[in-house]
């Protein structure tokens, strides 16, 4: 039984990854902004015989990301694994200057996912091992029109966990999980009109996000010595 840490759970890929883990016997600790839709899901992972904290958690604030693991540490005496998965993805072109959006990205996808590291590294450090999961996405392997800020992030997001898995003692696992299109509430925060009609079209073809939870997983469940360093996770419809 590991101790999961799970940011932005309060929908799609987080949601099912916490269902998937607390159902396999894992304690999942979850955190995003909406406590109701934390509440609701940790109604579901007790009724279904799981264990389950829910912790409220903007990770672009940084004090708020160490409440949150440093709160998992005090009350479970560990932390064993952090699922990096909080992310927004209000996509458009650049000339659109919606500077703010790009701002907003930067701070979820980078400096969250950087928050999260900085609070937990020292508790694996201490304890000898830990395991660091990322949700990048495909967006960190290629870049298409209205979506330049958020791949950058995504690049992002890919360079510092894979600078991470070079860095740390072998004891600490890093893995980066590369999501193709997943059914979720993403693009719910797109507000140009094109973005918003090219989405459409591009996530007819999605996955359900419990493919996710269960290649998060495989990397979870893999001896100790052996890391998985990255798994991407597409719909077979998508090229
Ligand atoms: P959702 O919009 O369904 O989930 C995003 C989650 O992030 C929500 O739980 C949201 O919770 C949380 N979140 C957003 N901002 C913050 C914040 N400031 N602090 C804490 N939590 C936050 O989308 P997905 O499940 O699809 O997204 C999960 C990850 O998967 C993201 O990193 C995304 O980029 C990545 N991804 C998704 C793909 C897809 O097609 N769906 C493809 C590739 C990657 P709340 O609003 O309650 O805070």
């Amino acid at each position: 039984m590991k101790i999961v840490l799970i940011t932005g759970a309060s929908s799609g890929i987080g949601r099912a990854t916490a269902l998937r883990l607390a159902s396999e016997g894992h304690h999942v600790v979850v955190g995003a902004r909406r406590e109701d839709r934390l509440a609701e899901l940790a109604d579901k992972i007790r009724a279904d015989g799981g264990s389950v904290d829910v912790c409220r958690l903007d990770v672009t604030d940084r004090a708020d990301v160490a409440a949150f693991v440093d709160g998992a540490a005090d009350r479970h005496g560990r932390v064993d694994v952090l699922v990096g998965n909080a992310g927004v993805m209000p996509l458009s072109r650049l000339d659109s200057l919606l500077v703010d959006e790009w701002d907003r990205m930067i701070d979820v996808n980078v400096r969250g996912l950087l928050h999260g590291i900085a609070a937990t590294l020292p508790h694996f450090q201490r304890a000898g091992g830990g395991h660091f999961v990322t949700v990048a996405s495909i967006a960190a392997h290629g870049v298409v029109p209205t979506a330049a800020v958020y791949c950058a992030t995504k690049y992002a997001a890919w360079a510092v966990t894979e600078g991470l898995r070079q860095e740390v003692d072998p004891s600490i696992r890093v893995t980066t999980i590369s999501p193709g299109v997943v059914t979720s509430e993403l693009a719910d925060t797109i507000t140009e009109a094109g973005a918003q009609e090219m989405m459409r079209a591009y996530r007819a073809a999605a996955i359900p996000p419990e493919a996710i939870g269960e290649a998060i997983s495989y990397a979870l469940a893999q001896p100790s010595t052996v890391d998985i360093n990255e798994i991407v996770v597409r719909p077979t419809r998508q090229r």
